[in-house]
């Protein structure tokens, strides 16, 4: 049975934030570049210590569109987990016809 793909779900963190009036609720928005955190790790994405960074449960990173997210977490998260990464990209020989 294949299991369906099971990616780590990556969430916003972020060392600072603000208050955002959005209809009549404050939600807290990051301010300068939001990481990636999964659910339970001590680190960002890139591998940066956020322990005492706020969380953004509610705001899925790959999601986030409208904040600045960090290039270094969405490289490697592009570049999928590290389990099976043996299989190189696929190289293109000299065009053979
Ligand atoms: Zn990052």
């Amino acid at each position: 049975m294949a299991t369906p793909m099971t990616t780590h779900q990556w969430y916003v963190t972020a060392q600072w934030y603000t208050w955002q009036n959005e209809r009549g609720h404050l939600h807290r928005t990051p301010t300068g570049p939001a990481h990636a955190k999964t659910f339970g790790a001590a680190t960002t994405a890139c591998g940066l210590t956020c322990d005492s960074w706020t969380k953004f449960w509610h705001l899925p990173y790959l999601g986030a569109k409208s904040i600045e997210r960090c290039r270094e977490c969405d490289l490697v998260i592009s570049r999928g987990p590290m389990t099976n990464s043996s299989s190189a990209v696929p190289r293109r020989g000299p065009a053979s016809r």
